[in-house]
């Protein structure tokens, strides 16, 4: 009985806003972290929270300037069952005397950064300095698109995969694996399989080949589901199945990833948000080509729609009023980049973000788009080449090797590459774009001075700022 009147007492408090810490009455804003795999969220976090404890190099925060942060901590994270972000492993692998990357997100986990703030208002004086846990709630990108499927039946959902899949070579051995199966015939656990897996083969490679409509997101990223019946189908044709048939048992399970992996992860960690922010690679989109970048326009509408009220009516009845209050957009790595052209990126960036919001018919939270590193692994320098001055960035690549580049002029007007993205261009017309893999840094490190990187401080300024001051 008591645990009951705790549990609805606490329950009360969260809807009235999750702003309330249930055990001590400490504000508390929880951050959600996403975007596909490889953008960058791993680095975000690890570097964020280390430019957090050690602000030397977070002067666009104004919390920073003036002084307010008193002291920042990790602590133990209240969401007892969810994996913790491992903060200190990605940081000795950027730091170490060997610097490497961190293995990216997998699947979601979390971290409670808590900041002590000078007292502020009329009776700060009295009430001492203030706490504000941020609770930073890391998961992939590919589990948001799948909330596009929650108002799908199996039949519509796999309509529309086997439509788009003869029009990508990535596709072939899955088309191949459904030829000589017949929907309707008895259900068979090896056939399930054998599709499932290659259908699976099909998302994973069109996934490295830059496309982001591949739902099933846990396909992708099983973590302890691998193997399991509710990620064991595939798409096939067909309206209805009859009673015991390979469709049928396909649509069954297809209703039970919806039921319990889908809704489940929206109603525990996304209905919770009070802010997000999406990294995006918007370069290597750009680097693939117009359909890798319309594609990247098309995923960023769909993740709007997931946080736009009353857009999904299952979505909707979880929220219960509540809003994600602001949305950042930020295309990550512009360390690829000479400075001289982050505005053309940030530009990029917020011209997809503007069609995106048109798309979605969004509106509501507050929403920017940035240009970011997170961590500069490169260095600028301008060299003269045949008479003309031109832009470099400097940096050793993962192979070792140093290199001076110019990753290609982005151009002034966003347009030129979007507008040949929107109509199906096969490639871009005037330019090359080539994508680096840097290593990180080898640093020089100085105490409280975080990690180098480009307007992380802004991201962070417009994610947390107000709840800093
Ligand atoms: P996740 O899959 O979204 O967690 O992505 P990660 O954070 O693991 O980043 C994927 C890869 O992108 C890293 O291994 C790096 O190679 C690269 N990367 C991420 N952030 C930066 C950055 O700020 N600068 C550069 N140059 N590369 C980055």
């Amino acid at each position: 009985m008591i645990s009951s009147i705790t549990g609805f007492i606490a329950q009360s408090l969260e809807s009235v806003g999750d702003t309330v810490s249930e055990a001590f009455f400490e504000p508390v804003l929880r951050v959600g972290v996403t975007g596909l795999s490889r953008a960058g969220k791993t680095v975000f976090i690890t570097a964020l929270v280390h430019n957090l404890m050690e602000p030397g190099r977070m002067q666009r925060m104004k919390a920073v300037q003036m002084g307010t942060i008193k002291g920042v901590y990790l602590q133990p994270q209240p969401d007892m069952t969810l994996p913790r972000f491992d903060y200190e492993n990605h940081l000795a692998a950027l730091t170490g005397d060997t610097p490497r990357w961190p293995d990216g997100t997998r699947a979601v986990s979390e971290l409670r950064l808590s900041f002590r703030l000078a007292p502020t208002g009329l009776f700060g004086s009295l009430t001492g300095p203030r706490k504000l846990h941020i609770d930073i709630v890391d998961y992939p990108g590919e589990w948001i698109l799948d909330l596009g499927l929650m108002g799908k039946s199996y039949a519509e959902w796999s309509a529309e995969v086997l439509t788009r899949l003869p029009k990508r070579p990535q596709a072939t051995a899955y088309l191949a694996a459904l030829e000589g199966v017949e929907p309707q015939s008895k259900h068979d656990e090896a056939t399930a399989q054998r599709l499932a897996r290659a259908f699976t083969g099909y998302l994973t490679e069109a996934r490295a080949a830059g496309w982001s409509d591949c739902t099933p997101g846990r396909f992708l990223l099983p973590g302890d589901l691998a193997g399991s019946p509710v990620l064991t189908f595939a798409p096939l044709p067909g309206a209805e199945g009859t009673r015991g048939s390979l469709w049928r048992e396909n649509a069954r399970r297809f209703e039970a990833y919806k039921s319990k992996v889908i809704r489940p992860f929206f109603e525990t960690h996304f209905a919770r948000l009070d802010r997000q922010v999406v990294l995006i690679d918007v370069l290597e989109a750009v680097h693939r080509g117009p359909a890798a970048l319309e594609d990247q326009r098309r995923a960023m509408a769909e993740v709007l729609a997931a946080f736009r009220p009353g857009a999904n009516g299952f979505f909707s009845a979880l929220l219960r009023g509540k809003r994600v209050e602001k949305i950042l957009f930020a295309a990550t790595k512009a360390d690829h980049l000479h400075h001289s052209q982050h505005a053309k990126l940030t530009a990029l960036a917020e011209a997809m973000l503007r069609e995106a919001r048109d798309r979605a018919h969004f509106s509501g939270a507050e929403t920017k788009a940035l240009s970011i590193a997170a961590l500069r692994a490169t260095v600028e320098e301008s060299r003269t080449h045949q008479g003309r001055e031109v832009d470099l960035v400097r940096g050793q690549l993962t192979d070792g090797r140093q290199v001076a580049v110019n990753a290609g002029e982005l151009p002034e007007d966003p347009a030129r590459l979007l507008a040949p993205a929107r109509d199906g261009a096969a490639r871009w017309l005037q330019g090359d774009y080539g994508v680096m893999h840097f290593a990180p840094p080898t640093l020089t490190r100085t105490p409280g001075q975080g990690l180098p990187h480009i307007r992380l401080d802004a991201a962070a300024e417009f994610l947390l700022g107000d709840r800093l001051i």
